[in-house]
């Protein structure tokens, strides 16, 4: 373990493999090559994308007083969560689905880089192995088609599921006595951009819920953010990943009740669906 003043957030915080094998990354790009993009879009896009995530993130920390117009609509969706009607841009994030798998990738699962590792040797990779594992199981018991993917699996690329949800956990290091609870970030194409924010909505409000953790504002990432699996995945693939926790101040929760941990994910995945 790390003292705190050698704590470098920048290098320690972000979990999120941006390292991915050089070779994986061109490949993935030429196979983008068909796709028209121009400056202009590629900026537009990235406008809306930091619009949309500071908006997010503002209505998620706590305390934060619900104001703008897109906060509202935000706050409708929180409130159809709850039970009532999903109202404007909620309802149509429930069209029906045409595709309807969903896949759960166990982050830096069948990757070089096994994410944080503790002092006791304990990696991120084999708890996010195993808290996606049980959700996989829980899922598929209620009869859902689940499919279990690696971080650079082959199967992401144009990925078609009714939702896709990867697990990350956050440093072994102790950063300070706030460094406890998740965080959430959505994928942001702007097709999707209602169903993604009731994805987001749905897993931090249940997973605060089934577990307890407190969300854990401000240190969303661009790990997080520019999620590599999120341009690889179909655009129509509404798609999160969650920090579902800290493997230093909430490594005991984490591995003696990762049970919880993962019906947390599955009931904001559940929410999802049913709202
Ligand atoms: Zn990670």
């Amino acid at each position: 373990m790390k003292p705190a003043a050698e704590f470098d957030p920048a290098q320690d915080i972000p979990e999120g493999p941006r390292s991915a094998p050089q070779p994986e990354k061109l490949r993935r790009q030429r196979g983008n090559e068909p796709r028209p993009f121009t400056f202009w879009r590629g900026l537009q896009t990235a406008l809306a994308a930091a619009f949309v995530v500071a908006t997010l993130f503002t209505l998620w920390t706590p305390g934060s007083l619900v104001e703008s117009s897109l906060e509202m609509r935000m706050a409708q969706a929180l409130q159809s969560d709850l039970g009532e009607e999903p109202v404007g841009a909620a309802a149509d994030a429930t069209q029906e689905p045409s595709a309807t798998s969903i896949g759960i990738v166990s982050g830096h699962y069948g990757f070089d880089d096994p994410g944080a590792v503790c002092t006791n040797g304990v990696t991120e990779a084999e708890l996010n192995l195993e808290i996606a594992t049980l959700v996989q199981k829980s899922l598929t018991d209620m009869g859902y088609q689940v499919d279990l993917l690696e971080e650079f699996d082959d199967r992401l690329e144009g990925y078609q599921g009714r939702v896709l949800v990867s697990i990350h956990l956050d440093s072994c290091n102790y950063i300070n006595d706030q460094a406890t609870g998740f965080k959430v970030a959505a994928a942001l194409s702007e097709e999707n951009l209602a169903a993604s924010q009731k994805l987001t909505t749905c897993l931090s409000e249940r997973y605060a819920e089934v577990t307890g953790l407190p969300y854990h504002a401000g240190s969303v990432t661009d790990d997080m953010t520019y999620y590599h699996a999120f341009s690889e995945i179909d655009p129509q693939t509404t798609a999160a990943i969650i920090e579902a926790g800290f493997m230093n101040m909430d490594y005991t929760f984490i591995t003696e009740q990762t049970d919880r941990v993962a019906e947390g994910i599955v009931a904001g995945i559940l929410c999802y669906f049913n709202n």
